[in-house]
């Protein structure tokens, strides 16, 4: 029988498990929302039957599984397996990967979301076969990861990859860490709905009605989708300009780190795809220092959708556990 993995993608409002071989083929699959407020022991035991009910569709029991990875939202201590912070699930110093693996009969590790999920598209998906990929991930805030050598490079301190906290501007707005002009403060989802509901009070706007009708509270990648598709003014402007620091970004980056392969992941990336990157591209590429006459250097969108983050994990799991 193939080796078979354990991978879940544990977020603030839905978690997603899959069992997969080494290959990154799903075997099983099962998930489902995650209920806010509950304790961490409720939450543990929540993913624990998810992953029972997964393993059991790929016909395997958990404590036949080589090894079980997940990605948490969040801090975490990877050595100890304990999710030092994670903010949208309430969680403070959880020891999640004990806790788990006492209760599946597995070895667990525990890694952070974004890193995960970029540890998946090198196994798997758009970076697949390159030894220095830098990921960006775009969402509620700007996280990314290092691939070095063809593996997830941690740093000195366990520090590497706040991607989201170079400074882009110094007068420019407060990042939710303290400080001004992130790139997270500049073109997270976060900044860009900020920037729409500013513009909104001088300029009209279908983002705030598309929100309403949708019953959204936040500006999702979904709304920004619409909006585009209606060719809302303040939308496309605020994207543009969204995209633009992002290129700053990545041409950066490119600078510093020579990678084979930039991914553009992360919500509004999957749901925007490739008119999400292209602008992205071409900023980026006119900041590089060392001229890419023959497109060398790629920046692409990921590729894996829905399931980058559990089959990123499972590839935590073999890479970490062999
Ligand atoms: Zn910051």
């Amino acid at each position: 029988m193939a080796r078979l993995y354990g991978g879940i993608d544990l977020g603030g409002t839905s978690m997603k498990v899959v069992v997969a071989t080494a290959k990154g083929e799903v075997a099983g699959s099962a998930g489902g929302p995650t209920t806010p407020g509950a304790s961490a022991a409720a939450t543990i035991e929540s993913i624990a039957q998810h992953l029972e009910t997964a393993a059991s569709l790929a016909s395997v029991h958990p404590d036949k599984l080589k090894g079980i990875g997940i990605g948490a939202p969040g801090a975490v201590d990877p050595k100890r397996g304990i999710v030092v912070t994670a903010p949208n699930l309430g969680w403070k110093n959880v020891r999640l990967g004990a806790a788990l693996g006492k209760r599946l009969g597995s070895p667990v590790v525990v890694g952070n979301d974004v890193q995960v999920a970029i540890v998946g598209e090198h196994a798997f998906g758009a970076a697949k076969g390159c030894s220095r990929v830098v990921g960006v991930w775009v969402g509620t805030g700007i996280g990314g990861g290092l691939i070095i050598d063809g593996r997830l490079d941690r740093g000195a301190r366990g520090a590497a990859g706040e991607i989201g906290h170079v400074l882009l501007k110094e007068d420019g707005p407060l990042c939710g860490c303290g400080r001004h002009g992130c790139a997270e403060a500049l073109a997270s989802r976060t900044a860009m709905e900020r920037d729409v509901r500013e513009a909104a009070r001088n300029v009209k706007t279908s983002v705030l009605k598309i929100m309403k009708e949708r019953e959204k509270t936040r500006m999702t990648s979904s709304v920004m989708a619409r909006a585009l598709k209606a060719n809302d003014p303040v939308m496309k402007r605020v994207l543009a300009n969204a995209q633009h620091y992002l290129g700053l970004l990545v041409g950066n980056l490119v600078n510093v780190l020579d990678p084979e392969m930039v991914v553009i992941g992360g919500g509004v990336a999957q749901r925007l795809g490739e008119p999400f990157v292209q602008p992205i591209r071409e900023v980026a590429r006119s900041r590089f220092l060392r001229p890419d006459p023959d497109g060398k250097v790629r920046i692409e969108p990921s590729i894996l959708g829905d399931f980058s983050g559990a089959l990123g994990a499972c590839a935590l799991a073999k890479r970490e556990l062999r």
